[in-house]
This record gives C-alpha cells, sequence and structure tokens, in this order.
C-alpha cells in the first residue's frame, strides 16, 4: 500500500466559475487559475501523483502550457489515473476536505463526489469529500481564498 498528500490553494475572484470536483457551484466569485482552477480535482490529483512517487502536477502539466489553459481539471485526474494504472497501482480510497468560508458546500458534496468517483473509478464508500470553515479568520475565512487538503491510498493492482 502506499499513501500520498495533495494540498491546493487558489484565490477567489470575481468573473471566474467556481468549481469544485468538476461541478460548477453558484456564486459570484470563482477560483482564480490557468486551468478551471478545480483546487480540489487538484489535491487529488497531487495526492495520486504523491503516492505513485510521480513528482507533482505542476510538472506534469505546467502552468502556462497553452494546452491547459481554461481545460476541465477532470481531464488531467484523468490523465494521472491512467498514469497510475500503468504503475501496477490502484485506487483504495480518496479523503479530502475543502477549506473554505462561502459559499456553504454541503449541499453540492453529493454531486461532487459522484462526479469524482465516476472520474477514479471508484464506489461512492471510497470517494470522501468533507468542508469546513476557517472560523473567518486569514485570507480563507475573509472569503478571498480556498484551499484542499486531500490524502490517497494506493494498492498494488491485482
Ligand atoms: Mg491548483
Amino acid at each position: 500500500m502506499r499513501i500520498g498528500n495533495g494540498y491546493d490553494f487558489h484565490r477567489l475572484v470575481a468573473g471566474r466559475r467556481l468549481v469544485l470536483g468538476g461541478v460548477e457551484i453558484p456564486y459570484h466569485l470563482g477560483l482564480l487559475g490557468h486551468s478551471d482552477a478545480d483546487l480540489l480535482t487538484h489535491a487529488i490529483t497531487d495526492a495520486l501523483l504523491g503516492a505513485a512517487c510521480l513528482g507533482d502536477i505542476g510538472q506534469h502539466f505546467p502552468p502556462g502550457d497553452p494546452q491547459w489553459k481554461d481545460v476541465s481539471s477532470l481531464l488531467l485526474l484523468e490523465k494521472v489515473c491512467t498514469l497510475v494504472r500503468e504503475r501496477g497501482l490502484a485506487v483504495g480510497n480518496v479523503d479530502a476536505v475543502v477549506v473554505a468560508e462561502r459559499p456553504k458546500l454541503a449541499p453540492h458534496i453529493p454531486k461532487i463526489r459522484q462526479s469524482l468517483a465516476g472520474v477514479l473509478g471508484l464506489p461512492l464508500d471510497r470517494l470522501s469529500v468533507k468542508a469546513t470553515t476557517q472560523e473567518g479568520l486569514g485570507p480563507i475565512g475573509e472569503g478571498q481564498a480556498m484551499a484542499c487538503y486531500a490524502v490517497v491510498l494506493l494498492e498494488e493492482a491485482a
């Protein structure tokens, strides 16, 4: 078994869509980034790369590379899943926590889990997404940014 962890942080700005786990969430601000800035998907992707010892998301998908501009981060996750499988590894389970003051994410979590489980080829009971706030403190608490932490377990494929 192998464990990997991933972390991501993006600013919230006007004029961008808010996409988490491939699901668009209605909100007046969105995450700033080169791709769709889906920090939940980025954190999980980085955790997968970490568990497989394959470097990090920035190495595989350099920010500024025009082919990743505004692309759905689910595509990046899918590519990394293929790399992981090619290494003879299979995803055991995923647990992620999104740190965001607003909007309330709880109503969107079922759809987000379904979206990510579909890409990862995992049953829902192996894909956990949680949300928490920063108690109003710091840039996240003031609604200027979001962060995400993820851990992934990989197993040698049978
Ligand atoms: Mg990112």
